[in-house]
């Protein structure tokens, strides 16, 4: 008999009765596009972050690459980035004509190491890309010393790290910019979308025009009664922006987003305790003096210890009823950068050893408690049967 009946998803989206009113209500209101909901949502978010610009876009890997156009970063340039992160991270250098640098992690908590990115840095590198990886802050004050010495850019990948500070700065007012997602996994959803943060008022100004076809200023408003009559072309922009409904259900799901954030932390305490009698699993590890978002709960598995690899404990979890995540396979590991941007031998060794031992468990305030003592029974019984 497996542990679970019914299956446990990986995650579950909570879009509450708030939520589908707020949707309904834009989609009743005859303006579908960008217009007042998403002012009111890039207002309300950048308050949350503490960012003076917070411009809604159509996904994080939108903002980063906008981030990369509005810096001016291109061909014969070079991006320094993590290796465990999602593909879009490094994706957005290559379609700027960049080259994507993977730098080492640190493996506690598999966020980018400064002494690793340090070595990379050449005369051609002109940005950094921390990923908070899980909602682990990155050590931005390492970060930033770096940048100011070399006289480089930040651009913040925090689709994990909503509600992070890394010591007593929120993430999202501290590199040049920030990008945020909010598909359908992450802590905050719109389905789809995403936030780019700054606090400079000329790059945010700048990045607003290129997320909406390059036109002028406010040219989301031209069939609206106060809007303007003629519009101009002042740069090839992209067609990112943010539209009304999903800042409607982007507001109501900020209203919830510190609860949740508590109800994940509760979870994650709890994981923690119940694996604690398990040697062959390990929890990633938390800096003291930071705010974790609490976005994933990931385990290093101890393979040596398994007669099973990684993708066997899966397999065997879902026979079980139960969905895990894998957050990330290292990007060096993939055929596409492989192929284009090939590692030195050892270069990546924390990323390349640790990605093909990653799992993630359930990690959403939708579960209940009960459900998650599912996953902990579940992963006994599944190490158990595959111990060496
Ligand atoms: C989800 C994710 C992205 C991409 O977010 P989208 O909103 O889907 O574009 C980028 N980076 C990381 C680390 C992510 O987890």
């Amino acid at each position: 008999m497996p542990v679970r009946q019914s299956f446990l998803p990986f995650h579950q989206p909570w879009v509450d009765d708030a939520g589908i009113k707020a949707v309904t209500d834009v989609l009743q209101s005859g303006w579908l596009t960008r217009g007042p909901r998403t002012e009111e949502f890039e207002r309300a978010f950048g308050a949350y972050v503490g960012s003076r610009h917070a411009i809604g876009l159509s996904s994080c890997t939108a903002g980063l690459h906008l981030a990369l156009v509005a810096l001016g970063i291109g061909p014969g340039d070079e991006v320094i980035t993590s290796p465990i992160t999602f593909p879009a991270t490094a994706n957005v250098v290559v379609h700027q004509g960049a080259r994507p640098v993977f730098a080492d992690v640190e493996r506690l908590t598999l966020n980018l190491d400064p002494a690793r990115v340090e070595a990379k840095i050449t005369p051609r590198t002109r940005a950094i890309i921390p990923v908070h990886f899980a909602g682990h802050p990155c050590r931005m004050d390492a970060f930033i010393a770096l940048a100011e010495r070399h006289r480089l850019r930040i651009i913040e990948d925090a689709a994990h790290a909503i509600e992070a500070w890394a010591g007593e700065r929120k993430i999202g007012g501290i590199g040049d910019f920030t990008a945020f997602s909010f598909y359908a996994t992450k802590n905050l959803t719109t389905a789809e979308g995403g936030m780019l943060t700054t606090n400079d008022d000329e790059l945010a100004d700048q990045a607003r025009i290129l997320s909406l076809h390059g036109i002028s200023r406010d040219a989301w408003k031209r069939y609206a009664p106060d809007g303007p009559l003629h519009w101009e072309t002042v740069s090839p922009g992209y067609k990112y922006n943010m539209f009304d409904v999903q800042a409607a259900l982007g507001l109501s799901q900020l209203e919830r987003l510190e609860e949740w954030w508590k109800i994940r932390g509760g979870y994650l305490r709890r994981y923690r305790e119940g694996l604690a009698d398990l040697p062959e699993v390990e929890m990633l590890g938390e800096e003291p003096g930071i705010r974790h978002a609490n976005h994933l709960c990931v385990i290093v598995l101890d393979t040596d210890r398994l007669r099973v690899d990684r993708d066997g404990i899966m397999s065997a979890l879902r026979a079980e009823g139960i969905g895990t995540g894998i957050h990330f396979r290292s990007l060096s590991l993939h055929p596409y950068y492989r192929r284009t941007f090939p590692a030195s031998a050892g270069d990546l060794a924390v990323a390349e050893s640790i990605s093909e031992r990653l799992l993630s468990l359930p990690l959403y305030p939708k579960m209940t408690a009960d459900d998650l003592d599912d996953v902990l029974d579940a992963l006994h019984r599944v190490i158990a049967a595959n111990r060496r």
